[in-house]
C-alpha cells in the first residue's frame, strides 16, 4: 500500500501488520524512557513523543494512550474493552469508527511514523545504526536528521500551521511560504534540543527546504 499523506490510516496499519503498542507496555522503552528521565530530567519520551525504531512497530504516547482508555471505558462491556489498540486495530473490524477517529486525532503524527517504519523495513540495520551509532560526533549526525527530515516534509507541506513557531522567519532566497519557514524552524529547532544537536540548526533548515520543495513539486503543490 502506497504511503500518501491521505492515506486511510486504518488499512495502512493493516495492510502492513503495523502494531501500535503503549510505550509503557514495552520493557525497551521503559529503559530508554527511564534512561532520558535521568539524562535530561523529564518524561517526555513517555508522555508526548511517538517513536518508531524497527519494522512493523509504532510506540506510542501517553496521550494517545488516554484517549484510547476513554474509548476502551465507553466498550468495557464488549470485546474492545479487553482489548490493547495495536490488537483491536488489527484484529477487529466491529468498532472501525472510534478506532479511526482516535487514530485521525493524530494523523500528521501516524503519517510521519509510517515513513520511518517503511525506512526502517527498507534499510533494515542500516535504520538503527544511522540513527543511534552515529550520535557520534554529535554535530555531524547528518543520517539521523535525513531520516527525520524525509519524516518531517509530510508535516511541514500538509500541516505546517501545526508546527508553525508565532514569529516570522528572516526571507532568504528560495524560500518556502511564511508558515512553512516557520514549521522550518521549529522542526530545526526541536531536532537540535530534542535530538541531542545532530547538525547546526542552519544546515538542517537548507536540507529540509530542499526535500520539502521536492516533495511539493512531485506533488504537484508547487
Ligand atoms: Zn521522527
Amino acid at each position: 500500500m502506497k504511503l500518501t499523506h491521505d492515506v486511510n490510516l486504518l488499512a495502512y496499519l493493516r495492510a502492513r501488520k503495523i502494531k501500535l503498542v503503549h510505550k509503557r507496555a514495552s520493557w525497551i522503552n521503559r529503559l530508554i524512557g527511564w534512561l532520558l528521565r535521568v539524562l535530561t530530567g523529564n518524561e517526555r519520551y513517555f508522555s508526548s513523543q511517538t517513536t518508531t525504531m524497527w519494522p512493523r512497530r509504532i510506540y506510542y504516547n501517553d496521550k494517545l494512550h488516554a484517549k484510547w482508555t476513554k474509548i476502551k471505558d465507553k466498550h468495557e462491556n464488549s470485546v474492545l474493552g479487553q482489548l490493547d489498540l495495536g490488537t483491536a486495530i488489527l484484529r477487529t473490524r466491529f468498532w472501525d469508527q472510534d478506532l479511526s477517529g482516535v487514530l485521525e486525532s493524530i494523523r500528521p503524527t501516524m503519517i510521519h511514523e509510517f515513513r520511518h517504519e517503511r525506512d526502517a523495513f527498507w534499510m533494515g540495520p542500516l535504520f538503527q545504526i544511522t540513527y543511534l551509532l552515529l550520535l557520534i560526533p554529535v554535530l555531524l549526525s547528518f543520517g539521523r536528521v535525513w531520516l527525520e527530515l524525509r519524516a518531517y516534509k509530510y508535516n511541514i507541506a500538509h500541516w505546517p500551521g501545526r508546527y508553525a513557531k508565532a514569529e516570522a522567519c528572516p526571507p532568504k532566497t528560495g524560500a518556502l511560504d511564511d508558515r512553512r519557514e516557520s514549521a522550518l524552524a521549529w522542526v530545526a529547532e526541536s531536532l537540535w534540543s530534542v535530538y541531542a544537536w545532530p547538525l547546526p540548526r542552519p544546515w538542517t533548515r537548507w536540507m529540509g527546504r530542499r526535500m520539502v520543495k521536492k516533495y511539493m513539486k512531485k506533488k504537484g503543490m508547487l
